[in-house]
């Protein structure tokens, strides 16, 4: 295996930094009772008077049992997004260091890279949807910091082949990101059985999709525990609120309830497909390891207009490359997707 030294992929500032620390911290875990005075807390009960539990102990505890990775190994941020930006601001030094992403994909990568002074080098996917691992790597300096691998892809719905994956993990000189928001809905391995095999792998997952939280905000970082250890430091103390980890932890204690959920928005999926295939004004209908669908349709602007007419709000992807005249439509309700097969028919 190659040798990378992740210390070294550090920007310098963060290599040094100190966690905020509480005084909390120290004595939660007690065995005596204590009296908390420390926090300048209102005592009185609301159930939500004290500061969070920053490290997350019990919800981590559970995804740790269910994923088989240590605590250790796991960060939990206010969303992807926040993991995400936590990435930036441990590796990439602003107004120098850039980051590699593989358009079409998910906008919040350079959303994050602008708002870190960070620049963005663009390596389309090929006409699979799939990434062109040579013109990566070749892309790719000695500032390049993160490298995101969106799989399954958002909004082409396809997963990468594994072996372009390993591929650029294993010859990518910086961190490599994969993002994993839609696995649970992917017939693909998740990449977590082969976290310890590369010390530069980042996977990142969500409650948001599959899990059916979004609105709790809760997204989830894998990764060794040197890096998890720095995400630890420079993240903001109580980044999850408890009733976040209230929900999290309830939801991730009804797992049946989760896969139940996942299979009928599969089989879902599988009857929107074939009713999208006989829609006359549908060109293609892309293949999907997610939770959504991309079609390729005769006009996307006009089609999306008429559909915000009837009140269906899809996401018009056709500005975005490789994605001319495609609409990406979640898979929604038994009744949502007969509504908008309805819809479709009488366009
Ligand atoms: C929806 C989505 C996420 C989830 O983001 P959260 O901040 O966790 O809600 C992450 N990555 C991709 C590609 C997504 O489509």
């Amino acid at each position: 295996m190659k040798k990378l030294n992740i210390n070294n992929l550090l920007r310098e500032n963060i290599k040094t930094i100190k966690a905020y620390s509480s005084a909390r911290d120290e004595y939660k875990d007690a065995s005596t009772e204590m009296v908390f005075i420390d926090a300048n807390e209102n005592p009185f009960q609301t159930n939500v008077n004290r500061y969070p539990d920053p490290k997350q102990s019990k919800v981590k505890a559970r995804l740790s049992e269910i994923k088989n990775i240590p605590s250790s190994q796991i960060l939990l941020g206010n969303g992807s997004d926040e993991v995400l930006d936590l990435l930036f601001r441990a590796f990439c030094e602003p107004n120098r260091d850039n980051v590699i992403t593989l358009p079409p994909t998910y906008g919040m990568y350079s959303v994050l890279a602008d708002l870190n002074a960070i620049s963005i080098k663009e390596v389309l996917l090929d006409k699979d949807f799939q990434p062109k691992d040579e013109e990566i790597l070749a892309a790719q300096n000695e500032n390049s910091k993160l490298l995101f691998l969106c799989s399954p892809n958002n909004p082409t719905a396809n997963s990468f082949d594994a072996s372009k994956i390993e591929k650029l993990i294993t010859e990518f000189k910086g961190i490599v990101v994969i993002d994993e928001a839609y696995i649970d809905f992917s017939n693909t391995e998740s990449w977590l059985s082969r976290l310890n095999e590369f010390p530069n792998l980042v996977v990142t997952q969500t409650l948001s999709k599959a899990y059916g939280l979004a609105g709790i905000r809760l997204g989830i970082c894998y990764a060794s525990e040197f890096i998890i250890s720095i995400l630890n430091k420079i993240k903001p103390p109580y980044n999850v609120n408890q009733l976040t980890q209230e929900k999290a932890l309830e939801r991730l204690n009804d797992l049946e309830k989760v896969e139940k959920e996942v299979s009928t928005i599969l089989s879902e999926r599988d009857k929107l497909i074939e009713a999208l295939q006989t829609i006359t004004f549908v060109e293609t209908v892309y293949n999907s390891d997610a939770n959504f669908i991309l079609v390729k349709v005769d006009d996307a602007n006009k089609r999306y207009k008429q559909l915000i007419e009837k009140g269906v709000v899809v996401r018009n992807r056709t500005t975005q490359p490789l994605c001319k005249n495609t609409l990406r439509f979640s898979i929604g309700t038994k009744i949502e997707n007969q509504i908008l097969i309805k819809i479709l028919k009488q366009l």
